[in-house]
């Protein structure tokens, strides 16, 4: 077991495989990884439904999908490895006049952080795109052809493998059980297979985060909330290659996967908590939520058996936090992605890199994002979450 580090990174998910790509890009290469599970992808990104896109409501969010779709764009480039990017596009569905304004008012807001490639769709636009919508009620909606899915198991494993290539450590089956500090801040972690020195710690660990941040004396308000997803028998009505569509109306949204479709839904009777076992009530759940908006679905065929839960990790406001802890010098956060983890962990790489090396960074104001907006009551609000 490695000793010492110059930045130590608690947890081997997308999040903390891309610091630590981004560190050792900048040149710091004594990065070490620590992993509890004897595999990555063991939390929330193997259970991801991998959708990436920059239509968002705030200003932070767009900038970060800004850096992020080109990233994963080009992740091959970049990495060695793919990402499976599919630039399908995520296309909103709008059925009432109020959903219609506020996609306006998104826009306005993409268009003012530097984003043109969302339209504004009328109801024709919106049936060329996905036919099979139901039409009686539709308003209009809005779509980007950037926007769409990767794969986020290989997204976390291209970005590990150059980390690692470039002289990043990457230890599994090891978990922090404390983070130790002295007057000038953290200069250790106690793990389940000893001590390891260090003057900076990285939370990158995904729903557990708020138990991390305790290890540091640090209250995070992170917390884990299940989420399902059911993929469907062969579907060969709905093109494969049709955008993530999402139905304003109740929040079902669904994408092409394999030969069948992958459909999603918040379930709002859904509390805070650790439970990821499957609930095979909520196949009817969606399913009438997917029939309403798209009447051919009631053919679909699911095996409650395929589908599967997984852990979102929220914060009050829906944006993540990010960035250094002012009580806990050398601790640093990377959490509360709300259900955007997998999209922005390019960006989040980025930022939480820059600084750590530099105390700054140019992709975004990362005051915004810091743990002290809480405190100081400078809420984010993002009302597009999914
Ligand atoms: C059903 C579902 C659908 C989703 N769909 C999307 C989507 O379409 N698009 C999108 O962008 N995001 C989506 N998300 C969210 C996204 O998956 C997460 O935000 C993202 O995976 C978070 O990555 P992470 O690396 O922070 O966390 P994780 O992948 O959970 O990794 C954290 C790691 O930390 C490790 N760990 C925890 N505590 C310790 C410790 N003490 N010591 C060592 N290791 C530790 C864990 O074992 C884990 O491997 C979805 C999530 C779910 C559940």
């Amino acid at each position: 077991m490695t000793k010492s580090a110059d930045v130590v990174i608690v947890g081997g998910g997308i999040v903390g495989s891309s610091i630590a790509y981004h560190l050792t890009d900048q040149g710091c290469r004594n990065v070490l990884v620590l992993e509890r599970e004897a595999q990555q992808g063991r939390g929330s990104t193997g259970k991801s439904m991998g959708g990436v896109r920059a239509q968002f409501s705030t200003a932070v969010n767009i900038q970060m999908s800004l850096y992020s779709i080109p990233f994963l764009a080009n992740f091959e480039e970049l990495t060695g490895r793919p990402s499976a990017y599919k630039a399908q596009g995520y296309l909103f569905v709008a059925t009432t006049e109020r959903h219609l304004e506020y996609l306006r008012a998104n826009r306005a807001r993409q268009l003012e952080s530097g984003f043109n490639g969302a339209e504004l769709l009328g109801p024709e636009d919106v049936l060329r795109i996905v036919p099979q919508l139901r039409s009686d009620d539709l308003a209009g909606g809005s779509f980007c052809a950037t926007d769409g899915f990767v794969d986020p198991y290989s997204v976390m494993n291209g970005f590990a493998a150059r980390a690692l290539e470039r002289g990043a450590r990457l230890e599994k089956g090891v978990e922090v059980t404390a983070i130790l500090q002295d007057q000038s801040g953290v200069n250790a972690v106690e793990t389940t297979r000893g001590r390891v020195e260090t003057r900076t710690v990285v939370n990158a660990a995904g729903p557990w985060a708020a138990e991390v941040a305790r290890m540091a004396g640090v209250k995070l308000p992170v917390e884990p909330l299940r989420r399902m997803l059911v993929p469907t028998e062969p579907f060969p009505q709905i093109s494969h290659q049709a955008p993530m569509t999402v139905d304003m109306a109740t929040g079902f949204h669904f994408r092409p996967e394999g030969l069948g479709l992958l459909l999603a839904w918040s379930d709002p009777d859904e509390k805070p908590g650790f439970r990821t076992s499957f609930d095979s009530a909520f196949v009817e759940k969606i399913l009438m939520r997917a029939v309403q908006r798209i009447p051919c679905l009631e053919s679909l065929q699911v095996n409650p058996a395929r589908g599967w839960a997984g852990l979102y990790e929220m914060t009050p406001d829906h944006h993540s936090i990010l960035g250094p802890v002012p009580q806990a010098p050398g601790f640093f956060l990377a959490n509360g992605f709300s259900g955007h983890g997998v999209m922005h962990s390019p960006a989040t790489g980025k930022i939480v890199a820059d600084l750590i090396l530099h105390g700054t960074t140019s992709l975004v104001d990362a005051r915004a994002l810091g743990i002290e907006r809480f405190s100081e009551g400078r809420f984010l609000e993002e009302t597009a979450v999914l």
